[in-house]
């Protein structure tokens, strides 16, 4: 299950986010994921589960945001969104396209942390 490895850098990578903030819970992760990333949801989440166990992270949330395909498209010079993965036509001109500017994201968006109480104020 690929999507146990992808998770599992993710959780790596907002641990040592985390860590620069002392006592801090991490509550939310948001993720950018690209309509051609091929992850499924429901898996990105079920693996979340396991992945974040005994970490910072465990009992956070994990939201997924799926961005739509974005070509741009030559004849109408302009970028396009696509209504779904199947065609990599124009929905405007119905001619091909080929240069995706958008679709096979996989960032984490934002990570929201919860501080605890004795954090000190920054000077
Ligand atoms: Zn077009």
């Amino acid at each position: 299950m690929h999507e146990l490895s992808i998770v599992a850098s993710i959780v790596d990578t907002v641990t040592e986010s985390a860590a620069a903030y002392k006592g801090a819970r991490v509550v939310e992760v948001r993720l950018r994921v690209g309509a051609l990333a091929s992850v499924v949801e429901d898996s990105l989440q079920f693996c979340y589960g396991i992945a974040t166990e005994g970490t910072a992270l465990e009992g956070s949330r994990l939201v997924v945001n799926v961005l739509p395909v974005v070509m741009h498209c030559v004849p109408c010079g302009a970028d396009v969104e696509l209504e779904g993965v199947q065609s990599f036509r124009c929905p405007k001109c119905g001619e091909p396209c080929f240069d995706l500017r958008q679709g096979r994201e996989l960032e984490i968006e934002a990570i929201e942390i919860d501080e605890m109480d004795e954090v000190e104020e920054k000077r």
